[in-house]
């Protein structure tokens, strides 16, 4: 068996011209791979697959170092190199999916005795073709390739635009109050006595939690929810209109029912029952917390009847500490954020049996990421990146991005996982995130031992791809595995009462939670099956009848809602996701969350296979049996 390496990465006075002969370079070998392929076209199936699967592999990687590289870079000049680059490979990647003649070439491929995932893959490759449109008419065809590139371009625009967006307030210190005393060093008033809080995570999640002033919380959810307005509003607004067109042309009735058709779900109409069977499953448990949290506030302002998104953290935080005796300024001192990275890396290895092993003399592109080479006995099956701190001009949230896919014998599967946590103590809900986003970058790296790129890593259906990483959260809740690695300055283990009163805690919301995800996926659900002129109108509309919280006046949310980028319509993946994570945990012994014989097998039955097989196939694999509605709707009802 050959060794395979990871990519050698360039220093950032490389990194443009890296960004040439990655992208640029990649696709110059797809282009002429292509060109073979039409010249030789091949009829023996294997080989066609084999060349197809050469010219996967090599947009692939184009695409990806591209898409890390526009998202992560410090350098202005490099993102731009590199969404420019990611334009290129967008439209031959279009080109391609309309070319008759490639196509004709793949309609000729006699898929008998095929083995299974070869089979698929061939399958797929035709169903691609059929979905990009190549069947039709030449003027359609055309059409659909300006629509395309339009789409890529609103995108790149949108996510631009929340990328380089953040808005910040400036207050005296006094209307800090309440404030950790380690945040408040870190934020120095200057000279006019004002401190700037941004609207970046580290800055505003905490003040959202425990500023007691509450005209600051309010100053900054109007600017947290006016990021990128007005400019993304209109940018989206262009790219609703493309994606409406393009499955109108394709003879959809809605890009919800074109996007959903390659789901688990099916069609847009599943979408939208689905959407409000969680909102009625929620409804009662979500009436009732939020009354608790009137009430609590209407011991601050007598007059209070109701609660928005302004003072809901405030007083979520203020209901554990009270009722629940869960203070997260305590509980953040055993979250240092060193201690919670290795922590994390020895969990989950001891979970999944590997090693990550941290690779020092890995060129980066910027001082803050670690590299960490992922070991499965002696053998390297991976490469690993971790970018967990905000900069200027990086991705604002918090996402796995592919560095490289594995493909069997030819590339180890390379991903970043790209955050925005603070360097000192974390709260809570980022050890949580952090394990979220770990689990995506496990299923991509142990999945990513395919034949097939197109197979490779978290290349599931869309709508299970937050399976995984959602089951991974359990794994930071539970008291044995914290004891692990969170411990405060002195040295102290977080106590296991604490970490029960936390989970109790943590429980109190979660109806009221269901029904603003529920708002979020009935909003990219609802504009994608009839585009509203008034977007904001739509978000005051559709926040009123699924989430328990009224809209706030003069504030534009879906200008930042970078879902509606990536996701399109397909929000409700988070749930959809969550009902099989929690039935897929019900698997575990919860006593030992440490029980390898689960863990493994969980590992080799739906995380290995990548997409080579149905979700719903791999789930019922491992469980022995379907996947149910039943443990989801028990965790909700308790
Ligand atoms: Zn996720």
């Amino acid at each position: 068996m050959t060794k395979l390496e990871p990519q050698n990465l360039p220093d950032a006075a490389a990194t443009l011209a890296w960004i040439a002969t990655r992208c640029d370079g990649e696709l110059e070998r797809a282009r002429d791979l292509v060109a073979g392929f039409k010249a030789q076209r091949p009829t023996d199936s294997l080989e066609a697959l084999h060349a197809w699967n050469d010219i996967e592999v090599a947009l692939g990687n184009a695409a990806a170092a591209a898409s890390v590289y526009a998202e992560t870079n410090p350098d202005g000049a490099v993102r731009d190199a590199a969404d420019q680059a990611m334009q290129r490979i967008d439209a031959f990647s279009t080109d391609l999916g309309l070319d008759r003649d490639i196509y004709e070439v793949v309609t000729a491929v006699d898929g008998t005795g095929l083995d299974p995932d070869s089979s698929r893959l061939l399958e797929r490759i035709l169903r691609d073709f059929h979905r990009s449109g190549v069947d039709r008419d030449e003027q359609t065809r055309e059409r659909l390739r300006d629509l395309a590139q339009a789409e890529l371009l609103a995108s790149q625009e949108f996510a631009k635009f929340i990328r380089e967006g953040a808005r910040s307030i400036r207050v005296r210190r006094e209307d800090l109050a309440g404030m950790p005393d380690d945040w408040m060093s870190a934020h120095e008033p200057d000279q006019g006595g004002l401190v700037t809080v941004t609207t970046d995570y580290p800055d505003s999640i905490p003040l959202m939690t425990y500023c007691s002033v509450a005209s600051t919380r309010r100053a900054m959810t109007h600017e947290r929810l006016n990021i990128a307005w007005p400019q993304g509003d209109e940018v989206l607004q262009r790219l609703l209109g493309l994606r409406a067109e393009h499955a109108s042309l394709l003879g959809y009735d809605s890009w919800a029912d074109y996007d959903a058709e390659v789901k688990m779900i099916g069609d847009g109409g599943a979408i939208a029952e689905f959407i409000d069977q969680i909102s009625a499953a929620a409804a009662g448990s979500a009436q009732r917390d939020k009354a608790v949290l009137v009430a609590r506030r209407r011991q601050d302002v007598p007059e209070a009847t109701d609660i928005d998104a302004a003072d809901l953290t405030y007083y979520s935080e203020v209901v554990r500490k009270e009722d629940y005796a869960v203070d997260a300024q305590l509980t953040r001192t055993f979250f240092a954020f060193e201690k919670v990275r290795q922590g994390l890396l020895e969990v989950t290895g001891r979970l999944f049996g590997l090693t990550w092993r941290r690779v020092d003399d890995a060129t980066l592109w910027h001082g803050d990421v670690t590299a960490y080479d992922v070991l499965q006995g002696d053998e390297r099956i991976g490469r690993i990146y971790l970018d967990l701190h905000p900069r200027e001009g990086k991705y604002k949230h918090a996402a796995q991005f592919v560095l490289a896919s594995g493909v069997r014998g030819r590339q180890l599967p390379e991903g970043v996982l790209v955050c925005n946590f603070s360097k000192g103590l974390m709260e809570h809900g980022e050890v949580v995130t952090l394990f979220h986003e770990f689990g995506h970058l496990i299923h991509h790296v142990v999945g990513g031992d395919q034949q097939w790129v197109r197979f490779s890593g978290v290349a599931t259906e869309w709508d299970f791809v937050e399976a995984p990483s959602q089951m991974l959260e359990e794994w930071a809740w539970d008291a044995d595995i914290l004891a692990t690695f969170a411990s405060d300055a002195d040295g102290h283990t977080i106590p296991p009462d604490l970490v029960d009163r936390m989970r109790k805690a943590d429980d109190f919301g979660k109806g009221f939670h269901a029904r603003t995800q529920m708002f979020y996926a009935a909003l990219s659900l609802g504009i994608h099956r009839s585009k509203p002129d008034d977007l904001t109108q739509a978000v005051r509309e559709t926040q009123q009848k699924y989430s328990v919280f009224p809209y706030i006046e003069d504030t534009h949310f879906q200008c930042a809602f970078g879902h509606l980028d990536g996701y399109s319509s397909g929000y409700y993946t988070y749930m959809w996701s969550l009902v099989i994570a929690k039935d897929m945990f019900s698997a575990f012994d919860h006593a030992n969350l440490f029980d390898p014989e689960v863990a493994s097998r969980y590992r080799d039955k739906v995380l290995a296979p990548g997409g080579s097989d149905d979700a719903a196939d791999l789930v019922a694999d491992f469980l022995g049996r379907p996947y149910t509605f039943d443990a989801y709707a028990a965790w909700l009802a308790e």
